[in-house]
């Protein structure tokens, strides 16, 4: 059986990686996205089981202490957390899946020798456009931003960990460089662009 890779996407928060997941979602097949567990509080609009798995502090706990987590990290004071079993069924299922965390998260996995996975690293085209985007979409307060744009350099530095990187100049393009790293590791692994087996691949061990 033919079993999926996983796709490591990091981003410092603002830079446009939500809307650039769901159109990759939405134009390739054989893709899925690993829904986290958090704990924190769900956002208008945010649904729990589709966004998160929303939890309470003693529920991840008792998860973190049973294993149940490929990786997890306290991000802006919430923890986070990415369910091993989910991943594993969904990978055991032919499916390439997605991973959206936090550069700490994707240490965490490639320190594991996790060698399925590929590394990609979503950034800003600068940091002055970083902060107009975080101030042009209204949802933070001043302190927050600031915030947000003090991780955004601490995230960054990190970029040379990444195996790709894509600037998010225009979303469609930045969503076209993404399929494309899977599109290119499909090729790679002998698969279909759908990311299924070849029927042939017999030949080719
Ligand atoms: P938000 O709360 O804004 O949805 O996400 C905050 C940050 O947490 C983002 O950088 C996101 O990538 C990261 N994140 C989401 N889920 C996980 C996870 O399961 N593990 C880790 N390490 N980071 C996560």
């Amino acid at each position: 059986m033919n079993v999926g890779k996983l796709f490591i996407l990091s981003a410092p928060s603002g830079t446009g990686k939500s809307t650039i997941l769901k159109k990759v979602m939405n134009d390739l097949e054989g893709v899925a996205f690993s829904i986290s567990h958090t704990t924190r509080e769900p956002r208008k609009g945010e649904k729990d089981g589709v966004d998160y798995h929303f939890i309470d502090r003693s529920v991840f706990m008792s998860m973190k202490e049973k294993g149940d987590f490929l990786e997890d990290a306290n991000v802006h004071g919430n923890l986070y957390g990415t369910s091993r079993r989910g991943v594993e069924e969904q990978r055991a299922a032919g499916l390439d899946v997605i991973l959206d965390i936090d550069v700490q998260g994707a240490g965490i996995i490639r320190e594991s020798g996790e060698s399925e996975a590929l590394y990609i690293f979503l950034a800003p085209p600068s940091l002055e456009e970083l902060e107009r985007r975080l101030r042009g979409r209204g949802l933070d307060d001043d302190e927050t931003i600031i915030t947000r744009l003090k991780n955004a350099r601490r995230e960054m530095q990190a970029i040379n960990e990444f195996e790709y990187v894509i600037i998010n100049e225009k979303i469609d393009e930045a969503a076209r460089m993404f399929e494309a790293v899977i599109l290119a590791q499909r090729s790679r692994d002998r698969r279909h662009i759908t990311g299924s087996p070849l029927p042939y691949t017999t030949w080719c061990s």
